[in-house]
């Protein structure tokens, strides 16, 4: 179902985004950390999990009043938290993000659209890695793109974006040293991205329901 144009996003929204990623990611941290074992050194789960452990629990104890000022206070929590990769490029993309938010209290999706695009080229810029190269990329860059469109249509290309990682060779981060042997194998980070994805786009869908 098409989301209305029309339809704004507060920071109680933000908030609840957050923390169903951080639930998604308590749910499949096992699968993370399996798919990060074959091509990685077996810690994305526990990474993700303490860095969206420790989000919620900031957000929680002094939630900040806009979703700019939010996903800013995520995004330097997740840095600060997250020992692996992951963390400063996921810090980065809640950060940038955010900062593109500016100070609106109240977002539209195109806009969000927008900024996720902006944190998504931050990411690309910190990790010196493009679409194609087995990373977290390959299912934000299509997500963000879609996200103009809808919510749901996000969801979509986040997890085909991330399912298309497994017949690549990784270019970037621990998996490049595997060379050849990392073909066959899903990348941990498309699919924690997807996973963040689609908990935005439930997160939108409970709004909708709620009218
Ligand atoms: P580490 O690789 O330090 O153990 P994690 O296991 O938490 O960190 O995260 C690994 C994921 O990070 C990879 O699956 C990949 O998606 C992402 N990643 C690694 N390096 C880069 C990079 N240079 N650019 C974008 N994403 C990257
Ligand atoms: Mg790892």
């Amino acid at each position: 179902m098409d989301e209305r144009d029309d339809s704004t996003y507060g920071a109680g929204f933000f908030r609840d985004w957050l923390t169903a990623a951080a639930a998604a990611v308590d749910r499949e941290a096992d699968r993370l950390t399996e798919l990060d074992s074959a091509i990685g050194d077996a810690d994305h789960g526990v990474n993700m999990k303490r860095g969206f452990a420790a989000v919620t629990a900031t957000l929680e104890k002094e939630p900040p009043a806009t979703p700019g000022a939010l996903l800013v206070t995520a995004g330097r929590q997740l840095i600060s938290t997250v020992g692996g990769a992951s963390g400063p490029l996921y810090g980065t993309l809640l950060r940038r993000t955010g900062k593109a938010l500016g100070e609106d209290e109240q977002v539209s999706r195109p806009a969000l659209a927008e900024a996720l695009a902006a944190g998504v080229a931050a990411v690309a810029q910190l990790g010196g890695a493009q679409p194609g190269d087995k990373t977290m990329l390959d299912a934000l860059v299509p997500a963000a793109e879609a996200l103009a469109t809808s919510f749901a249509t996000a969801r979509e290309a986040a997890e085909a974006g991330a399912l298309a990682t497994v017949p690549l060779l990784a270019r970037k981060g621990r998996a490049s040293y595997l060379g050849e042997r990392s073909i066959g194998h899903q990348d941990p980070g498309a699919t924690s991205s997807a996973l963040l994805i689609a908990a935005l786009a439930e997160t939108a869908e409970r709004v909708e329901v709620a009218g």
